[in-house]
């Protein structure tokens, strides 16, 4: 079947709390919206965030992106060839990651309607025992001055959450009296998550995370501690401290994968449709984890349910993808979309609807 119509539109979806980490706060979710349509009128639905400060893409370059580069390239091509696609998209413009990753996630949507399967079926065809059916997400502590970070951390264990992926990065000490606040608040039996994204140097992370250690924190990881390009600096740390380092922003590719991997830069990776540009790329970087036994988190942006959903299926797919944070959906204030994998709380159902699952997304689309 080959590819007719490729469209592009935006959805707008207002936040519960604001969302804030070391290097941002946002709002609400601004997302862009891409519908490929094959010969038959089945349609397959992507989307991608503008998330400037982690990849480098904005709103106006993800819609320049596919429409000046991206759509004319693979319009007409035949959906039974994907990696003859996925390689044409790949060569018609660098980078550009969540473009690329909005047009691979609606192909695969497109792909799995076709050929009558759920996407996380088709992906885990490879292995099938260690296909999952249900995933537990954490949920995302945005920092703010610390009481306000347990009132949060409270109310998510109170809506059902068990895992707390907890974002500091803004003073080392003051960063050891929130995780140390929120675990005696918490108890021992909530899993904390430590995002720095990027926000101590090499010895404040040293001190920070010991810090942490030596308080008796129980601390299940620490995300990025240092800086993305400083990839000495991220293996220096996994030397220094017992706690796992997850490298997030230091892994876009495969080959960012295999070098963190091969040297020991990080314990865990962090796949990110975004980063990778899509399923395709996150697949390879599956292959390499699996091959060297790594663990990986699935996570996401300030996505909606519509690419969120996509790296469930990723996950429920693939052992090597045991840690889910994948709480997008939860963080906004209404789903706006009909079908896909149920998101209740932690608990991410995934269901045997063809495709990634959902039917209905009340999006004006323009053609391109
Ligand atoms: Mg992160």
């Amino acid at each position: 079947m080959r590819i007719k119509d490729i469209e592009l539109g935006y959805i707008s979806i207002p936040l519960v709390t604001p969302f804030k980490t070391a290097l941002r706060t946002v709002d609400s979710v601004n997302d862009l919206i891409v519908r490929i349509t094959g010969e038959d009128g089945t349609a397959g639905y992507g989307e991608a965030p503008p998330t400037a400060v982690i990849t480098g893409d904005t709103k106006e370059s993800i819609e320049v992106a596919i429409r000046g580069y991206i759509a004319p390239a693979i319009k007409g091509m035949d959906l039974d060839d994907l990696p003859a696609i996925m390689g044409k998209m790949e060569k018609s413009i660098a980078k550009n990651t969540s473009a690329k990753a909005a047009v691979d996630i609606a192909l695969y949507d497109l792909y799995g309607k076709y050929k009558k399967q759920p996407l996380f079926r088709l992906l885990g065809e490879k292995d099938p025992a260690a296909v999952k059916a249900e995933l537990e997400t954490d949920l995302t502590i945005s920092v703010n001055e610390t009481e306000e970070m347990v009132r949060d951390s409270l109310r998510a264990v109170e809506e059902g959450f068990r895992i707390l992926k907890v974002k500091v990065g803004k003073g080392g000490t003051k960063d050891v009296e929130r995780i140390c606040a929120i675990r005696k608040a918490v108890g021992k039996d909530v899993r904390i998550r430590v995002d720095a994204n990027q926000g101590w140097t090499r010895e404040e992370a040293v001190r920070t995370i010991c810090s942490m250690e030596d308080a008796g924190a129980g601390i299940e990881l620490v995300e990025q501690p240092v800086s993305y390009h400083d990839f000495k600096g991220m293996k220096y740390v996994t030397e220094k401290v017992d706690t796992p380092i997850l490298a997030d922003e230091s892994v876009f590719s495969y080959e960012d994968a295999l070098r963190i991997i091969e040297e020991h830069g990080a314990d865990y990776l962090n796949i990110k449709l975004m980063k990778t540009g899509g399923i395709h790329e996150a697949l390879r970087i599956c292959d390499a984890a699996e091959e060297y036994g790594v663990k990986c988190m699935i996570g996401c942006m300030l996505e909606s349910k519509v690419s969120v959903s996509a790296g469930a299926h990723l996950a429920a797919a693939k052992g090597c993808i045991t840690m889910a944070d994948l709480d997008g959906p939860s963080l906004c204030k209404t789903d706006p979309y009909l079908g896909g994998p149920e998101f209740d709380g932690p608990r991410i159902r995934m269901t045997e609807s063809f495709g990634i699952g959902i039917t209905q997304i009340p999006v004006a689309f323009q053609k391109i």
